[in-house]
């Protein structure tokens, strides 16, 4: 982090569009698609031509109200549009619908931590639904601009922090959180590469102790979460350097200048668009009924704080592990699942399995942990034949868990046909483990001068002998046993 003057306070609201997993469009049947050939997702409704009327997409309006309950909003019962007027190559309509006075969620908050250590609720004042614009592409070095309208009128919703934010830092964890609460909500894929995640950032400083805030800036559409940081700290030293001087800050809209790692300006309050707002004549003011949310409540999933709390709580899984578990929903469902499945085994264990044999391998392919082709069902009857000493760990991690992925075939057989069954018959252990005491004399000494541990050399080396199969435990056991005779 860069250092600042100290007596100065940074002050920063977030303002984050997400685009909606809806199938279609806000206001017609379009597919709500990435990727696909330009203006190939289009029709006269989000094309803006004369005389269509929108129609509201219901399950946009159910995404919206419930990433509005993932974050602690209340849902008004009366909901409007209002069209929000500006001339842009992307905006066919010279329009967007948008909400101004009555938006559709209201009044959450979303806890972080903060940098002092505490949790800390970012208030979010407002959670509104609106279409997003088309996109302009400028081809490089052409004299022209093209315009793709697939994107025109997918549903987008514009969540506003309070002005509660006090570092870049806090900024980045502020958008984790957000990201991860949408993600558990399936409201959002929140994939800022793919434009279903935008940030804009208001910044402003003030003297230390000030009751008032200073005047802010707007920094558009930062790319990346690192970014994110990095605009902010670019603004906190640049508005402090400003006002040290003598100079006053200018409410003003910058752009994010990834190259020159700065923000520039790029239009002042004067030049500021009048959007001159109005209700939406095409759509009815809406009554969102209580059954209706409380049918969308009723969709949400356990969100990440509380499984995280009953992992570590119940579960005695350790923080770092839990983290990593409920960081995606698909991976602590898969988790939760193994869990139902596997009464009675080791929550630990299991955890240790997801994180090492399933998460690892989606994290490699790059997919998630709901599409690594080994079912709960499959790993948690690994983890009970290593819980029954029919296989050690080691050839469950090393061996079985790898060959069911490559082939597909059933752990039972695999068992059988790489010979993993470990040997649990104490006498042919008890003969590989007088063999390793006879020709291992200095761990022996070591041993026997009281160096305690280095009877894991010779469990090491019994293993070694037994190809990996025996029972470790057993063998440790036999060890001691034939150690104490003497
Ligand atoms: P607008 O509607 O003009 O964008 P808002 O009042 O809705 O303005 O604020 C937009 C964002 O700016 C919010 O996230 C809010 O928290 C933040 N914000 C407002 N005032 C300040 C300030 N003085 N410093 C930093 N951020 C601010
Ligand atoms: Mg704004
Ligand atoms: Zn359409």
């Amino acid at each position: 982090m860069t250092a600042y003057d100290p007596t100065f306070e940074p002050v920063i609201g977030l303002e984050v569009h997400v685009q909606l997993a809806t199938r279609t469009k806000l206001f017609c049947g379009c597919a709500n698609a990435y990727g696909a050939e330009a203006n190939t997702q289009i029709c006269q409704v989000c094309t803006g031509q004369p005389g269509v009327l929108p129609v509201l997409n219901e399950q946009a309006l159910r995404l919206a109200i419930r990433a509005g309950l993932a974050l602690h909003c209340s849902v008004p019962e009366k909901t409007k549009f209002d069209r929000k007027n500006y001339f842009y190559p992307d905006l066919p309509k010279g329009y967007q619908i948008s909400q101004f006075d009555q938006p559709l969620n209201v009044g959450g908050g979303l806890e972080i931590l903060g940098d002092d250590g505490a949790l800390r609720t970012i208030s979010i004042v407002r959670a509104h639904l609106e279409e997003d614009a088309g996109k302009t592409i400028h081809p490089d070095g052409m004299g022209f601009s093209l315009v793709d309208l697939n994107r025109s009128s997918i549903p987008l919703l514009e969540i506003v922090s309070g002005p509660d934010l006090r570092s870049a830092a806090e900024a980045h964890r502020y958008l984790d959180r957000l990201k991860n609460v949408l993600r558990y909500a399936r409201a959002s894929e929140c994939d800022m590469e793919k434009g279903s995640l935008r940030c804009d950032v208001n910044v402003s400083v003030r003297r230390k102790g000030d009751p008032k805030f200073g005047t802010r800036v707007e920094v558009k559409n930062v790319n990346s979460f690192k970014n994110v940081e990095r605009a902010i700290e670019f603004e906190i030293l640049r508005q402090i350097e400003l006002v040290k001087s003598g100079g006053t800050v200018v409410q003003q809209t910058r752009q994010w200048r990834d190259a020159e790692g700065a923000t520039v300006a790029m239009r002042s309050k004067e030049e500021a668009h009048d959007y001159r707002y109005f209700p939406e004549p095409d759509l009815p003011t809406f009554t969102i009924t209580r059954a209706f949310v409380d049918a969308v409540r009723a969709e949400l999933p356990e969100m990440p704080d509380a499984r995280r709390a009953r992992y570590v709580g119940a579960l005695s899984v350790s923080e770092a592990a839990a983290d990593t578990l409920v960081a995606e929903r698909d991976t602590a469902d898969y988790y939760d699942r193994c869990l139902e499945l596997g009464k009675g085994l080791d929550p630990k264990e299991l955890a240790n399995f997801v994180l090492g044999s399933v998460l690892a391998v989606a994290n490699e392919r790059g997919i998630s942990a709901a599409d690594v082709p080994l079912r709960p069902e499959t790993l948690v009857e690994v983890v009970r034949l290593v819980a029954g000493n029919t296989i050690s760990s080691q050839a469950a991690r090393m061996k079985l868990l790898p060959a069911i992925l490559e082939t597909g075939k059933s752990a039972a057989v695999l068992v059988k046909e790489l010979g993993l069954e470990q040997v649990s018959d104490r006498g042919a252990i008890e003969a590989i483990a007088a063999e390793v005491i006879a020709a291992n004399a200095k761990a022996v000494g070591e041993f026997r001068a009281g160096k305690d541990n280095a009877i894991n050399a010779l469990v090491g080396n019994v293993m070694k002998a037994s190809k990996g199969k025996a029972n470790p435990n057993l063998a440790r056991e036999i060890l001691l046993e034939l150690l104490a005779r003497g």
